[in-house]
């Protein structure tokens, strides 16, 4: 049997393109949407397992993308955004009528500040980068999404498109947190090969 991942998942990843420069993102309300206009592609795009992502109804996993700040602006119905947990560290700005998630914008200090986090299948356009791997999978199981036993082929399945899976972020991003903490506690060690 085969699990409803994602809509962008479920039927092969379609890849992106070089030359795209972004696009429009829309929420998903009939009428007075708001809109986030992205001047440029986004840069790692995954699938995140996470509680905390926005993802489309019956889908497992949310797909995520980061872009610099400076790359997106609110075009059309600012108002009808509000943040979801203003404690939490990434500040996501969700639609008040649709409950659609932006984008989410990190504004203490932490390793990924100044990109913001969006989901391009809120746009009609085609050429966005396409998910390079699956983070935070076992999550799905903390939420009752996926048995325990279905995991295996869970993860199957995002293998079987070329999704590696993660239970954290991909190595290359947690080691990029990793650095930033080692250089703000002043330990961050040169390399003496
Ligand atoms: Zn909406
Ligand atoms: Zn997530």
């Amino acid at each position: 049997m085969s699990f409803k991942l994602h809509p962008l998942i479920d039927n092969g990843l379609k890849k992106g393109s070089e030359s795209f420069s972004g696009g429009t993102l829309s929420c998903h309300c009939p009428s007075e949407k708001v809109t986030v206009s992205l001047s440029s592609n986004v840069l790692h795009n995954h699938a995140c397992g996470c509680s905390k992502c926005w993802k489309p109804s019956s889908a497992i996993f949310s797909i995520v993308g980061v872009i610099p700040t400076s790359n997106l602006s609110i075009t059309a119905n600012a108002s009808k955004l509000h943040i979801v947990d203003a404690s939490a560290p990434i500040q996501r700005h969700a639609c008040k009528s649709c409950g659609v998630h932006m984008f989410g914008r990190i504004e203490i200090e932490h390793a990924f500040k100044g990109l913001d986090f969006v989901h391009v299948e809120l746009s009609g356009e085609e050429g966005w980068q396409e998910p390079q791997f699956a983070a935070f999978v076992s999550s799905v199981v903390e939420q009752g999404l996926v048995a325990p036993e279905d995991m295996e082929g869970v993860r199957g399945q995002l293998k079987g498109v070329g999704l590696e899976t993660y239970d954290a972020l991909s190595p290359g991003l947690m080691d990029a947190i990793a650095t930033f903490v080692a250089k703000k506690n002043g330990t961050l060690r040169t390399s003496k090969l």
